[in-house]
């Protein structure tokens, strides 16, 4: 049996950048990941960008590690060589009634403390962006864009250096509290060939996504249900691509479930259409039952009216982990807490969206958290 001071639930960019963390603090940290390679669930699911901080509540979880962790994003990037473009987005009205909305989310982006905002007129629409159809827009500098793949991969090199393990194909499959520690049991291999194994941890961290309800229920923890909802893409390709420059997004849904279909050219010169919001059963379901190209080309269309059918080719999809069930209305925020029963846990739950953005600045959070565990 193997003994470890941290072990980590989840190889996503959330649990990567968490081992990248505490690692260099301290010694004897572990990784498991279910899957046989890293990131292989939500976190290279996404959009990829690196967000500002506008949307979410002032004071929120969201709000705090968005801002902070948009800026510590770009700084990793640098210094490990992580593909990213710093391009700067508009959120676009459409038409005189949303420009009170865009003013909202100025002032509510302002209060959070994103630097930069400014509302421009058409002209300077048609300036950036010569295809897009808008009276006014809100100017947000500091939003960019990253290879989410090699941003979970250069956390876990880092991690990797600083001497943490990181092991691949190791299902976490119970977890029993013993004295000061928690007793891991592990599944190492696939399903025909597969060696069951325990560690002892004095600390463990979950940070197991989709999943995290499950993995707080192994240790009787049934505070929290995540319900799967799925971003659906459609891909520009091609000549049409160009119709786009950087990052384009309407006003986002009320209802809190999205920030509305949105353009979003990749470092690779496409342009990726969506993300839909459904719920749907299953937390693999990312295929059954797509929707339509022809439901894309109408959502695009209000933004950049020339696009067409038969330009958009189906895209990728990935699942967000979703505290607020079907119906139910409202942001929920980020819960980043230790077990109230079995304090050596610490629970990450309803990481979606900014997660890919925010998961330096929670990993900083959750370091902390680590070092009132074991110091
Ligand atoms: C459509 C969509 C678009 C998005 N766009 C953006 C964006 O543009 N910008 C942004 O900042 N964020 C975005 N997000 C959110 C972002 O992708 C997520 O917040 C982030 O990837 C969450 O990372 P994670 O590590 O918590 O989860 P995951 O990537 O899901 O990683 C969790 C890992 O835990 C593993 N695991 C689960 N159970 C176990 C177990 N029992 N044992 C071992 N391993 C286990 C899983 O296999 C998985 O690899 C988007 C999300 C979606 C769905």
């Amino acid at each position: 049996m193997d003994q470890a001071n941290i072990l980590i639930i989840g190889g996503g960019v959330v649990g990567c950048a968490i081992a990248q963390a505490v690692s260099h603090r301290w010694q004897d940290v572990f990784l498991v990941e279910q899957f046989p390679k890293l990131g292989m669930a939500t976190s290279t699911r996404n959009s990829g960008v690196n967000h500002s901080g506008i949307y979410y509540p002032k004071n929120s979880l969201k709000a705090r590690h968005c801002v902070e962790g948009n800026r510590l994003t770009y700084e990793f990037c640098k210094r490990h060589n992580v593909p990213f473009r710093h391009t700067g987005k508009l959120v676009v009205a459409v038409d005189a009634h949303e420009e009170e909305e865009l003013l909202a989310l100025k002032k509510r982006g302002e209060e959070n403390g994103v630097e930069g905002l400014r509302i421009i007129g058409p002209v300077e629409i048609r300036a950036r962006e010569p295809f897009i159809r808008g009276v006014a827009a809100l100017e947000v500098p500091s939003t960019g864009i990253v290879s989410a793949e090699e941003l979970v991969h250069g956390y876990a090199r880092v991690a990797t250096n600083q001497g943490a393990s990181i092991v691949t194909h190791a299902r976490v499959i119970s977890l029993e509290p013993s004295g000061e520690t928690i007793r891991v049991g592990l599944r190492i291999g696939d399903e025909e060939d597969s060696q069951d194994e325990t560690i002892d941890a004095k600390c463990v961290i979950n940070a197991a996504g989709l999943f995290a309800d499950e993995v707080a229920a192994l240790l009787g923890n049934h505070s929290w249900r995540i319900y799967p909802v799925r971003g659906e893409y459609c891909e520009i390709r091609g000549p049409q691509s160009l119709l786009i420059k950087n990052l384009v997004y309407p006003l986002p849904h009320s209802d809190g479930l999205s920030l509305g279909v949105h353009f979003t050219k990749t470092l690779w010169g496409s342009v990726l259409v969506g993300p839909t919001a459904t719920y749907v059963e299953g937390k693999d379901n990312y295929e059954k039952n797509r929707l339509p190209i022809a439901d894309f080309a109408h959502s695009a269309k209000t933004l950049l009216p020339e696009i067409e059918e038969r330009d958009l080719q189906l895209g990728y999809s990935g699942l967000r982990p979703k505290l607020v069930p079907p119906g139910g209305r409202g942001i929920a925020d980020f819960v980043i807490t230790r077990d109230p029963n079995v304090p050596q846990a610490i629970h990450l739950v309803g990481i979606e969206s900014p997660g890919l953005t925010a998961a330096p600045s929670i990993a900083n959070h959750v370091s902390e958290l680590v070092g009132e565990v074991l110091n």
